[in-house]
């Protein structure tokens, strides 16, 4: 691990206006100021130090709603990433698999699975044949993305040997959309698409009037701009409904990835009080289970419409 750890910037933009709590699922449960990105430019601003924002670091759910909408374009995600990564500094660096194996998939679409997916045998084998992507036997990169989110700075040579070994892909579908960001970064010439922006092709044909469609808010929230235009048409096609706010930023109910907590259920279940949907179509693997745990209707994998 590289322990050179960037300094937190970019907090001074922020005017305090508290847009960014409209959206932020961490301030709808806990209405804690002090937990959001508000708070925590503020804090910044007032000279607080990373070690007095730890909690508040950590409860961030990494959706990016509140840097959709920023008005003064405070880059949210990055700032949060900076406070944890000078937070980890202090703890034990944590090891990570070098990422040793190479994809040899040239010319082919990548489909980063990521555990949540990888967890369900059928359900990855059926999205792979509807992408006609290959599946990396490990996952690596994503991982990578994680950890990078998880405030662990990759090494230079980490990065160098997972960019080598997607040399040749023609294309990214990241199942979990929090690693989007990271890989438009690291492929900046190669498409990388969310898993339900790649897959609505072939399935919104199974969509109709009374579903909700849960959009993998860490996916959308990352390129707003262009994929709200792209989900309006979709839901005028079919009828559905978004799991989007008056604010235009995709609501997260789940964690990026693993184990509903409790608050996840709590989250999940007012997402279903405010939308009292039919029937419920997801597009993170990692928020399938949590609604299952917690509505009284079908729930779908947007894979299992086609
Ligand atoms: S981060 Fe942006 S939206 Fe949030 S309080 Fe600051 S200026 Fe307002
Ligand atoms: S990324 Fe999501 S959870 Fe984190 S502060 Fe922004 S809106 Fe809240």
């Amino acid at each position: 691990m590289d322990q050179d750890i960037p300094a937190v910037t970019g907090f001074g933009n922020c005017t305090g206006c508290a847009v960014c709590l409209l959206t932020c699922p961490v301030w709808r449960r806990t209405h804690d100021v002090l937990m959001t990105n508000c708070g925590r430019t503020r804090s910044l601003q007032a000279g607080a130090v990373p070690e007095d924002l730890e909690a508040s670091a950590e409860a961030c759910l990494f959706c990016g709603a509140c840097a959709a909408v920023c008005p003064s374009g405070v880059d949210t995600l990055s700032l949060t990433a900076a406070l944890r990564a000078a937070l980890s500094s202090k703890r034990k660096a944590a090891e990570r698999r070098r990422c040793e194996t190479s994809f040899a998939y040239a010319g082919r679409t990548v489909l980063l699975p990521g555990p949540d997916l990888r967890a369900d045998a059928l359900l990855l084998e059926k999205l792979a044949l509807l992408l006609g992507a290959a599946v990396p036997p490990g996952d690596e990169l994503p991982d990578l993305a994680a950890d990078l989110d998880a405030g662990l700075r990759a090494a230079p040579e980490e990065l160098r040997a997972a960019t080598a070994a997607a040399d040749g892909a023609s294309a990214f579908v990241a199942a979990e959309g929090f690693a989007l960001r990271h890989l438009r970064k690291w492929f900046p010439a190669l498409p990388s698409k969310g898993l339900g922006e790649a897959l609505l092709g072939s399935c919104r044909g199974g969509l109709r009037h009374g579903d909700l469609y849960v959009v993998d808010a860490r996916a959308f929230n990352s390129d707003r701009g262009r994929l709200v235009r792209f989900y309006d048409a979709m839901r005028q096609e079919t009828g559905c409904t978004l799991s989007i706010s008056l604010q235009r930023a995709a609501i997260p109910a789940g964690p990026a990835r693993g184990t509903p907590s409790a608050d996840s259920k709590a989250q999940a279940r007012w997402v279903l009080d405010h939308f009292r949907p039919r029937r419920i179509v997801v597009e993170a693997p990692s928020e399938l289970g949590l609604y299952r745990m917690v509505a009284g209707v079908p729930v779908l994998h947007l894979g299992e419409l086609a």
